[in-house]
């Protein structure tokens, strides 16, 4: 209900940007599905309402898929994603046994099917992983909507004059896409996170979106005007004009921003004084592939193998591998691709093996460990990997290692994928092959590990979680978790000294990379290579554009003597608050010329 007040709700920062408008709520709220016994002669024609619901669902995705808008076309593969677990035999093969064994509508026995695959994905920590449940539910939902005869689609806004902002209890990815630009001003969901595909989408289609809004659906009506800051996750319900005026006004510096930003993207990432920095993206999707190069990424530094083996009961095939890694690797050439072998286990979750259940899963088989546990399995993916790098320019690594034997074994099953590539008279490429450091062990024998290694990338987000022994997941420590502490920056210094006495490179692609009080010290620690998600590329490029090394290196020195991560939290916002400070605010420090065009800070008035 609308009162007229101005209140304030708080969400998920889900896509960047402001926009201000009339709300349009959505009601998705699910069909009150049906229980009904039915004869044993019925069930063939369940069966049949089944199958011609599935096909219709697929007419209609298909359809979405066709007509989605061009700025949105890399996500498509969600939609796909989609399309494939319709034909998925899990969904339909377990409803029509349950049709058959427990003599229900095909109704009910979709909905006890999607529980089931649902259940598969509950008590998983992983954000992305809990998204995949959605899935589940959007395809269920499609279904059954035709099984019910009940409407599919969003019905477009008909009294509301304008573009609006979508309110909603959750969206599709179809729901998303079927939206036409010029119809959507921004998203606001009760549910969801920043892996959501609604905000993956948001996110490609540049429209503001904030997600995780407990009660947005319930607290806002149809025509209310809202403010929806993607920036900082916040809406304004019924904002005075004054408020709506400067929150048009931050929306426009908000994307004068980003343009700015994105202007540098041909420019070398180098520091002040000229030292290069190669600057990556990590990437979990390949249709990210493009979008990294749209932001001036210098290639891939992680991609996240693991995705490709979620929702689904077999591992990905040699070949589908094979397909999925060279498109990337084909896009980005003549830049370097690391592809990571999967990271599975622990929280991330994945119904292609027959993973245990275990008390410390964070602690137990997980990535390098399952691999060497299912080494047909690990080796398949080591082989698409090899007949990828024909295409351009690959490098692979291992996550999670914590011995030198692991590292031995997995050269040694890199090996045999290359003889068993050989023998088949496949074509393959030699990669460098070189592996996280994420473990305390690691750290402690990096020397040892670098001579045997092509290159490291630090992964501080385990590594944080190992070394300071606070589960990645858990607000209730999460205080502990920093990325500044001096116990992380002395790993950190240890790794990259060993690292250097090799002669290999050290790169760094955990979330601590797209800090941007990070910067100085990662530069003046020797970490040249960085990776980050796409969409933080140019503003981190940016970032290393304004150090200095030398004042980096002497910063180093300085947090050498300091004990605590707040000491040096301090230090360095001292040091570099104002150099950062529109970077820091999102744009809101730029001015407007006359001619209309942003200009960031020139750095000399800020120093
Ligand atoms: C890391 O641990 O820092 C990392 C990049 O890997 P992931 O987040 O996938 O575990
Ligand atoms: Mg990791």
């Amino acid at each position: 209900m609308t009162t007229g007040v101005t209140r304030r709700l708080h969400g998920i920062a889900a896509s960047p940007g402001v926009a201000v408008g009339s709300a349009y709520v959505v009601d998705r709220r699910k069909v009150n599905i049906p229980r009904r016994h039915i004869a044993a002669h019925e069930a063939d024609q369940e069966v049949a309402r089944l199958h011609a619901a599935v096909a219709a669902a697929r007419h209609q995705l298909q359809q979405i898929r066709e007509r989605i808008s061009p700025e949105a076309s890399e996500h498509s593969v969600i939609l796909d994603a989609h399309l494939l677990m319709l034909d998925d035999t899990l969904l339909t093969e377990q409803t029509v046994e349950i049709v058959r064994t427990d003599l229900v509508n095909a109704e009910w026995a979709l909905r006890r099917t999607v529980e089931k695959i649902k259940d598969l994905f509950d008590n998983v920590g992983d954000d992305y992983f809990r998204e995949r449940r959605s899935d589940v539910d959007f395809v269920g939902e499609r279904v059954l909507r035709q099984l019910m005869g009940a409407p599919t689609d969003i019905p477009r806004p008909t009294n509301l004059e304008g573009p609006v902002v979508l309110v909603a209890h959750e969206l599709s990815p179809a729901d998303t896409a079927a939206l036409a630009r010029s119809e959507v001003l921004a998203f606001v969901t009760d549910v969801g996170s920043s892996t959501s595909h609604t905000a993956i989408m948001a996110r490609a289609l540049s429209i503001p979106a904030v997600v995780g809004v407990a009660d947005a659906t319930r607290l806002i009506a149809t025509g209310d005007r809202l403010v929806v800051d993607g920036v900082r996750g916040v809406i304004t319900v019924s904002p005075s004009d004054a408020d709506a005026d400067i929150a048009s006004d931050r929306g426009r510096r908000y994307m004068a921003f980003v343009r700015s930003l994105r202007a540098n993207r041909d420019e070398p990432t180098q520091t002040r004084d000229g030292v290069r920095i190669c600057l990556r993206a990590n990437i979990e999707l390949p249709a990210e592939a493009p979008v990294a190069i749209d932001h001036g990424a210098d290639g891939i530094g992680l991609y996240r193998t693991e995705f490709l083996y979620v929702d689904r009961r077999e591992p990905p095939s040699e070949d589908e591998q094979y397909e999925t890694y060279r498109s990337i690797v084909e896009t980005m050439a003549p830049r370097t691709v690391t592809l990571r072998t999967f990271d599975i286990g622990g929280d991330k979750f994945s119904t292609a093996f027959r993973l245990p259940r275990e008390m410390n899963p964070a602690l137990g088989l997980r990535a390098v460990r399952l691999a060497l546990r299912e080494r047909e399995v690990f080796r398949a993916q080591l082989r698409a990997m090899l007949r990828s790098a024909c295409h351009g320019n690959v490098r692979v690594m291992v996550p999670m290692i914590s011995t030198v034997t692991e590292l031995r074994e997995s050269r040694a099953e890199l090996r045999k994928a290359q003889e068993e590539l050989t023998r088949a008279g496949v074509p393959w490429k030699d990669v460098p092959f070189g592996i996280m450091v994420e473990t305390p062990s690691a750290v402690f024998m990096a020397d040892v590990l670098a001579r045997e290694s092509a290159f490291f990338s630090i992964g501080t987000n385990d590594l944080i979680q190992y070394s300071l022994a606070t589960d990645r997941g858990n607000e209730h420590v999460a205080h502990l978790a920093r990325s500044l502490d001096p116990a992380i920056l002395r790993a950190i210094a240890a790794v990259s000294q060993s690292a250097r006495a090799a002669g290999i490179p050290c790169a760094l692609c955990g979330a601590m990379a797209g800090e941007l009080f990070a910067l100085p010290l990662l530069v003046g620690l020797g970490v040249h290579e960085l990776s980050v998600e796409p969409s933080a590329v140019p503003e981190i490029k940016a970032a290393l554009r304004r150090i200095d090394h030398h004042e980096a290196l002497s910063l180093v020195g300085e947090v050498a003597g300091l004990s605590t991560a707040e000491e040096v939290e301090g230090l360095v916002r001292d040091r570099y608050e104002v150099v950062f400070a529109d970077l820091l605010a999102s744009g809101e420090v730029g001015t407007f010329t006359e001619t209309g065009s942003f200009v960031l800070p020139e750095l000399r008035n800020l120093r």
